[in-house]
């Protein structure tokens, strides 16, 4: 067997990365794509077959509508024209984890065609990557080959699991980018709720076709495609170890084969299929058992009216609208729960800016003490934004707010207005009490009173605090400063 090694230390700066990758997407549905066997993942090995799964002679395979709809959702979150015409072929190939002896699969007629994808790369420079098309197929089984010494064991729970598959245009120039893509993919299917993304699952794999050319050229190279890549880390791995080796051959006035490659993780090298693996003569033909699909122009407008907005909008509305950075924009827009609770929230609260303030902010860090998310969080969306609106109308300040009032908090059919009344925790509006509490203060500090007539402006900030505490917290700040520099004219 070939293993490839790098030798020498190349000069990779005369040269580009071109790469393209074909991502599979287990398909979160129910039921398998042409049987009603269960998809779940993680039962015991067979629990999930029926005659269509073990593909049993006369067994016949009924489409799964749900999976069209999937595939339909994120076809158009990546901006992919729908295929309103769809047909199924066999993919002929013999392995014991496929019992038919062919797997189900679009050839020519792909569900989703022409999109693209922007992603943001980490130095804030926008990407865009073309997506050449989507097509629907069905999983295989499972072989085990370490479970015993002398037989191999097969698991065809898999096998009809729905997955579709992602073919990207060649337009991925770097390491960087192509895990960008895949970072942007799983956040998508988890977001419309197309998949669970779990790379580690093996509901997210990856095959990537890597090629380099001379910077400048126009042509690209032969590619070479490393198939079956189960994390965003091996993926960038396999592309830096391929750019390095085909830098290497070309350097030493060697030419690239065009070839299948394996990746090995633990060495981090890659090393070319068995070429009898890589001779396919699948003879594809439309499969008879299954008639053509038709998405009619209702329910293709249906799908696109249900369309949820994705994160990328969601995150730049955020940074328009309420001038928040990228990063508390991203943490809002990538987790579905709290983006749930600042609708919500939003529906009431008057002031929106706060409340993503508040919730990247105070309230963030508030969970995170308590070491739980949104999803256990003692206020409601309602509550909090009853919360923020006393802050902001200068009724509650925050500190108050966050140390005492949220706290008490006990359940979500609890008046938050009323629970502050009756704690006592309504800023004092009596304007004699503050001028009292300011007098008391000043008389105590005549050394600092005396300091700040000399010109110390800063003990200002020690007189405001030592009022608040007076006020035991429930004072406007604000008002408590003019008061004093009222008296200390
Ligand atoms: P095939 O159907 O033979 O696998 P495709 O044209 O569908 O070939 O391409 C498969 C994948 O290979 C796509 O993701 C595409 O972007 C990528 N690809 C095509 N040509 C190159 C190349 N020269 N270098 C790197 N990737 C390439
Ligand atoms: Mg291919």
């Amino acid at each position: 067997m070939v293993i490839f090694a790098l030798e020498m230390n190349t000069d990779q700066t005369q040269f580009e990365l071109v790469s393209g990758l074909e991502i599979h997407v287990q398909l979160n549905t129910e039921s398998k794509i042409f049987s009603s066997d269960s998809a779940s993942f993680g039962a015991e090995a067979n629990a999930h077959i029926s005659p269509v799964t073990i593909g049993m002679p006369g067994a016949l395979p009924k489409l799964n509508k749900e999976v069209i709809e999937k595939a339909m959702r994120i076809g158009l979150a990546i901006n992919c024209s729908i295929n309103q015409l769809n047909y199924f072929d066999r993919k002929n190939y013999f392995y014991a984890d496929l019992p038919k002896g062919y797997q189900i699969t679009q050839d020519n007629k792909p569900v989703c065609v022409d999109g693209y994808i922007d992603l943001t790369l980490s130095d804030g420079t926008e990407k865009r990557v073309g997506i050449n098309r989507i097509h629907l197929e069905e999983d295989a089984g499972k072989s085990m080959h370490d479970q015993d010494d002398a037989y191999s064991f097969i698991d065809l729970n898999r096998a009809g699991v729905p997955l579709i598959e992602i073919v990207t245009e060649p337009d991925i120039r770097s390491a960087e980018e192509a895990s960008a893509l895949l970072t942007e993919i799983r956040k998508l299917v988890r977001h419309l709720n197309v998949s669970d993304g779990n790379m580690e699952e093996g509901s997210l794999r990856c095959d990537a076709n890597i090629s380099i050319r001379e910077i400048g050229a126009t042509t690209f190279g032969t590619r070479c495609e490393v198939k079956n890549l189960n994390s965003i880390r091996n993926v960038r791995r396999a592309i830096d170890f391929e750019f390095a080796r085909q830098i290497e051959v070309v350097s030493a006035g060697g030419e690239i084969i065009q070839s299948t490659l394996n990746f090995d993780a633990d060495a981090g090298t890659t090393s070319p299929m068995r070429s009898k693996e890589e001779a396919n003569d699948y003879r594809y033909f439309p499969d008879p058992d299954l008639p053509p699909v038709v998405i009619s122009d209702d329910w293709l407008a249906d799908v696109k009216a249900r369309m949820p907005q994705l994160p990328r909008q969601i995150m730049q509305t955020l940074m328009s609208d309420y001038n928040i950075n990228r990063a508390d924009a991203t943490l809002l827009a990538e987790d579905a729960n709290l983006l749930a609770f600042y609708n919500k929230a939003a529906e009431t609260t008057k002031n929106k800016k706060s409340l993503v303030n508040w919730l990247t902010g105070p309230i963030r860090a508030l969970l995170a003490e308590q070491q739980c998310t949104i999803v256990g969080f003692n206020l409601g969306p309602a509550q909090l934004a009853q919360v923020i609106n006393l802050v902001d109308d200068k009724k509650v300040t925050q500190q108050i707010a966050l140390q005492q009032l949220i706290p008490s908090i006990k359940d979500q059919q609890q008046d938050v207005e009323v629970v502050a009344t009756t704690m006592n925790l309504l800023i004092t509006e009596d304007s004699n009490e503050l001028e009292d509490f300011v007098d008391q203060v000043l008389a105590k500090l005549q050394p600092q009173v005396q300091a700040y007539k000399k010109g110390k402006k800063g003990v200002l900030g020690l007189f405001v605090g030592e009022v608040m505490k007076l006020a035991k917290g429930k004072a406007d700040p604000q008002k408590v400063n003019s008061i004093i520099l009222e008296k200390l004219k």
